[in-house]
């Protein structure tokens, strides 16, 4: 079911929706207002609309947003997980994680994920592309009131984003109204074509991947999407434009005795040496999925992990999982709650 909507319109197309109404087109600018620099868009509080505009809005493009099925706050740490359903029924989940001078949105791309990771919670079922409207929609649902502050976005929620390319590059300029492009990061599995696509992008958003092995047999065997080779890997990262001084993030999820092992890390310090200024990792231990034969690394062994990587003289950071008590970690997306897929 196809739904019309104000949503990620172009200024032009926006207009033309406006007169269509049979209203001023200025108030296309009154409306790009009020959603992408106020992030309001409950027709009845835009005070500046004549009342009888507001009301033929509403009537027309109510509800402008996704419909949020459930939020959960975490009772450990200040993330929300969120469960949007769309107009044909699928549905996926966004995250938002305050941290003491910024938030952190983790948005979804897709409503599964066709990559099928073997470690993974999302990639067990396929799902469908986001549209520009449910991408921008996801957003101004978890901004709501926060005008003003500091926001990161990151594509890290459900899917692969590259995978979606041509509808990520079409919400993105709604975004960085508000949103400065390197505050966006974009994290995909390793979709060549795609790295490549997101590279032409302007403005660019930031790159990061998931590496997850330092060997090709590893990587193949958790990573379906791995039909290349590092080496292929490596150059498209290193084609990707980069700013002075701007890294490409290499996330690394650390599976207890599968890519955590000394001859592992070894291959990826070998990996990484040549590139030291390039990427930064960022380990992620491991988040138990049900039934799956995964098992998360003691903590000791993702510090020693992080220690040898600093000792090699690479950056490296530990990603500390907000929301785990509400299954919002990282691969813990998956849509649950409305029945089989
Ligand atoms: N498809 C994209 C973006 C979404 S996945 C990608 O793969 O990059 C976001 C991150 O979560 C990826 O780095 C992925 O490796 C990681 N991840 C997936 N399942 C996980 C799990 N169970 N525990 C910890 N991290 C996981
Ligand atoms: Fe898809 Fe990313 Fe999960 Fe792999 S890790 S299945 S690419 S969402």
């Amino acid at each position: 079911m196809k739904r019309s909507t104000l949503l990620a319109l172009p200024p032009a197309d926006l207009a033309r929706s406006v007169v269509a109404l049979g209203e001023k087109p200025f108030r296309a600018k009154q409306l790009w207002r009020w959603f992408y620099q106020r992030y309001e868009t409950d027709f009845d509080a835009m005070t500046d609309l004549s009342k009888p505009a507001r009301a033929l809005f509403k009537e027309r493009y109510h509800p402008l947003l996704p419909q949020q099925v459930r939020v959960e706050a975490s009772r450990r740490d200040p993330s929300r997980k969120f469960l949007f359903r769309f107009a044909d029924g699928e549905s996926a989940e966004a995250v938002f994680m305050a941290h003491e001078d910024r938030t952190t949105l983790c948005l979804s791309t897709q409503t599964g994920c066709p990559l099928g990771c073997a470690f993974c919670l999302t990639g067990r079922r396929p799902g469908r592309n986001l549209t520009p409207d449910e991408l921008v929609g996801q957003f101004l649902s978890l901004v709501r009131g926060m005008a003003g502050e500091r926001v990161n976005v990151v594509f890290m929620g459900m899917g692969e984003p590259l995978l979606n390319v041509e509808h990520l590059a079409a919400a993105l300029p709604f975004l960085y109204e508000t949103v400065s492009p390197k505050r966006v990061t974009v994290s995909t599995a390793g979709v060549l074509k795609g790295i490549a696509a997101l590279g032409r992008v302007r403005p660019l958003p930031r790159l990061a991947l998931s590496l997850n092995a330092g060997t090709d047999a590893t990587r193949r065997a958790l990573m379906p999407v791995h039909t290349y080779t590092m080496r292929e890997l490596f150059e498209a990262m290193l084609a990707y434009p980069r700013k002075p001084g701007e890294r490409i993030t290499l996330e690394y999820v650390l599976i207890k005795g599968v890519n955590d092992t000394d001859a592992e890390l070894g291959a990826l310090f070998d990996l990484l040496k040549p590139h030291r200024r390039v990427f930064k990792v960022n380990l992620i231990p491991y988040n138990a999925v049900p039934d799956l034969p995964y098992e998360e690394p003691e903590e000791a062994r993702v510090d020693a992990v992080g220690r040898m990587l600093a000792r090699r003289e690479i950056t490296v950071t530990v990603r500390r999982s907000l929301g785990r008590d509400i299954r919002a970690a990282c691969g813990q997306l998956a849509g649950e709650g409305l029945g089989p897929p």
